[in-house]
């Protein structure tokens, strides 16, 4: 038997149709995009295209999206180049995040200077900042709040529309690490209030390697990357014409299924959410409501989940512990710990999330195959 993948949010296929439309630019139309000549042309008109695609997915304009290697990238540039433009000015400065921030925005401000002062806000027990503590926490010198669209781990979708209100009524930079949310809800850059946003290709069945910043029109920061004068001098370096030519047509399929497929996936998320809690014991982490379409967070008092995980794989599932990023490392979840969970609550959490390929079938073998693995465990334990 095929295995069932469970784990969307780590990373997706690359969808037939997506593949299909970037074969052609490994092979017959290689060009470098910035060549003269036709090869270039067309590797040129390609990307174009693309970026139109991606920018009528987040309601945004052509020339407000940038290319990069991904979500890690888009994150760290816009937090780097932010934080340099405030060192320049000499006096350091300070900036607000929130303690379940995907690993790219928590490490790439801690490896800032000393100067920078970083704020990191706690969550409530559902995983969601409150803009009251935005409130408090902001200071004179605060350049930029960088906030998640949504969570990787426990799916809480956080209120980004009115902390981008706030932060444009104050004149503060606002950037959010889209890369679990886009292509998935629906999202405006416009109603978001974002200056900056981050997503990646192979989140929502792109290929990997792939992603963008939206930088709202009028912004200009400084380079991560420096080299040719790519992306508008604001990004080197020979553009992925495949990868991004993927991406555009990712975006493409999302905004033409999203309402439908979001539909699907929030009906058979609740059916598994609801098959679980019947398992004595079990109980679920992060939102109720405002929660991504495809994620479900749970564990099972008793249960530890590396154990659960590996009945599981040898059972035909995967599913993982928290996030792809930390597994291997014995250190409980940030995101759990943030959430006020205890070492011992968060040795059980298990996340599996669902996708476009996921088929109602798959939910229920992997409840039968779930309740069976957790009572067995448990009868070992006793
Ligand atoms: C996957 C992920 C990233 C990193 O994106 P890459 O393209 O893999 O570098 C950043 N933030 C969040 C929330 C993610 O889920």
């Amino acid at each position: 038997m095929k295995p069932v993948y469970l784990d969307y949010a780590a990373t997706t296929p690359t969808d037939e149709r997506v593949l299909k439309a970037m074969l052609p630019y490994f092979t017959q139309q290689f060009g470098n995009a910035s060549s003269l000549y036709s090869f270039g042309r067309e590797a040129r008109q390609a990307i174009a295209r693309a970026r139109r695609q991606l920018a009528n997915l987040l309601g945004a304009e052509s020339d407000e999206i940038f290319f990069t290697s991904g979500g890690s990238e888009s994150d760290n540039w816009i937090i780097r180049s932010l934080a340099d433009e405030a060192l320049q000015k000499g006096k350091g400065g300070h900036i607000i995040t929130t303690k379940v921030e995907h690993h790219a925005v928590l490490h790439a401000c801690a490896a800032l200077p000393e100067s920078i002062d970083v704020t990191y806000l706690d969550v409530d027990e559902e995983g969601r900042v409150r803009l009251e503590d935005i409130e408090q926490a902001v200071r004179p010198d605060t350049f930029l709040v960088s906030v998640m669209t949504a969570n990787n781990e426990v799916g809480t979708i956080e209120p980004i529309a009115e902390i981008g209100s706030f932060c444009r009524e104050h004149g503060i930079f606002f950037h959010t690490d889209a890369v679990q949310a886009v292509g998935h809800i629906p999202l405006s850059v416009k109603e978001l209030q974002v200056d900056a946003l981050s997503l990646s290709g192979h989140k929502f069945y792109g290929p990997k390697g792939i992603g963008a910043l939206f930088l709202r029109r009028g912004r200009k920061i400084a380079p991560l990357i420096h080299g040719g004068a790519q992306e508008r001098g604001l990004r080197a370096g020979t553009e992925n014409t495949a990868g991004i030519v993927g991406i555009g047509e990712a975006a493409e399929i999302a905004r033409a299924e999203l309402t439908q497929e979001g539909q699907r996936l929030t009906a058979l998320r609740d059916k598994l959410i609801a098959g679980i809690m019947k398992i004595p014991g079990a109980h679920l982490n992060g939102a109720q409501k405002d929660r991504l379409p495809g994620n479900v967070n749970f564990g099972i008092e008793g249960v530890d989940h590396e154990t659960l995980l590996i009945r599981l794989d040898l059972m035909g599932f995967a599913v993982s512990a928290g996030s792809a990023c930390s597994a291997g490392s014995l250190e409980p979840s940030h995101v759990l710990t943030a959430m006020g969970q205890g070492a011992e609550a968060a040795s059980t959490a298990v996340r599996a999330t669902l996708g476009r390929f996921t088929a109602p079938e798959d939910v229920e073998a992997f409840l039968a195959a779930l309740q069976t693995a957790a009572a067995d465990i448990r009868r070992h334990k006793a």
